[in-house]
């Protein structure tokens, strides 16, 4: 049996639509529109693709973007200094510090001078550690996660004992998603480069997500029949047949997986755009979050 294949892109785009209007209903009642600035520090072409991808899509929903493009030697005390000034901009609302940040750089300290309504990306301390307890609500969830859990719930997986699989434990995806998926109820297990058997763990996946930037490393006989695949792997290989030269893959073997899985995101089209329809919806709410604060 052929899985069924999970279109991100029909799912973000119906996300955007809702986003579009409900901006377009602020401005129309004399409400400022959303603002996102991004802050980009050094020159990584893939760093500065994603933020690109991130301002298009915010103009394409009447969402102001701010971009600061800082030179690789930026001192921690400069980019400091710059959050703290946008989390006291009236107009910005939410704040996407880019990662990863060059290697002199303290990630955790920028992180930290994100206020917390203003943390889009969900990868604040605090709002990570609401995540981690029962009962406790982060103001923002990370958003390649929260994408991962909407395609779950788009094609009706079943949540409540399920056995989940997690394929990666970074703090942007594969922690998060594990945390996202134990409030669902499920049973997670998290996986990781010292994780023995790893085709023998995954097999008894009822969902099976993905995360380790290995590409098409998950086959189908690390699939159990009918289980539900969301591939977050985004890797560039090298495809000399084609005019680039290369092409883009997930961590999951798509065209041997989709003969076992019940359900199955490709990459690219599976995840990817859910994760910027998800950083819209957090500015949204981090624009209505500002306004309930007045
Ligand atoms: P990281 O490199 O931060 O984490 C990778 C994780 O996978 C680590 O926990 C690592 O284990 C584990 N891992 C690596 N190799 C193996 C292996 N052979 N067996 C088992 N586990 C392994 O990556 P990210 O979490 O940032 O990203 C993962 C993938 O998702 C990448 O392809 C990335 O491009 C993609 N991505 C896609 C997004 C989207 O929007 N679609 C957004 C963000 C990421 P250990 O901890 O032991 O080192």
């Amino acid at each position: 049996m052929a899985a069924k294949i999970i279109d991100g892109e029909a799912v973000a785009s119906r996300i955007r639509e809702e986003i579009k209007a409900t901006v377009a209903e602020m401005v129309a009642n004399n409400q400022s529109p959303p603002g996102l600035a991004t802050v980009l520090v050094g020159e990584n072409p893939a760093s500065q693709q994603y933020v690109r991808m991130k301002q298009n899509r915010c103009k394409k929903v009447g969402i102001q973007s701010f971009g600061y493009n800082l030179p690789a030697e930026t001192s921690q005390e400069e980019v400091e200094k710059l959050v703290s000034e946008l989390g006291s901009d009236p107009k910005v609302h939410g704040i996407l510090v880019q990662l990863p940040l060059p290697d002199h750089l303290d990630e955790e300290a920028v992180l930290n001078t994100i206020p917390l309504h203003k943390d889009i990306d969900g990868f604040h301390p605090v709002n990570i550690g609401r995540l981690t307890m029962k009962g406790r609500k982060p103001l923002f969830i990370p958003c390649t996660p929260a994408g991962v859990i909407r395609l779950l719930e788009e094609v009706g997986a079943e949540f409540d004992g399920a056995e989940a699989v997690v394929l990666g434990r970074s703090n942007i995806v594969g922690m998060p998603t594990a945390l996202l998926l134990i409030h669902k109820n499920a049973t997670v297990t998290i996986c990781h480069s010292r994780t023995k058997d790893l085709p023998g763990v995954c097999r008894k996946a009822d969902i099976l997500v993905a995360a380790v930037g290995r590409p098409q490393m998950v086959k189908a006989d690390w699939v159990k029949p009918g289980a539900f695949v969301i591939d977050v792997g985004s890797n560039r290989v090298d495809a000399p047949d084609t005019e680039k030269g290369y092409r883009w893959v997930g961590d999951v073997d798509f065209d041997d997986v989709k003969e076992v899985a019940g359900a199955l995101s490709p990459s690219p089209g599976g995840v990817g755009p859910m994760t910027i329809a998800g950083l819209l919806q957090n500015t949204l709410r981090a624009a209505q979050i500002a306004d309930e604060m007045k």
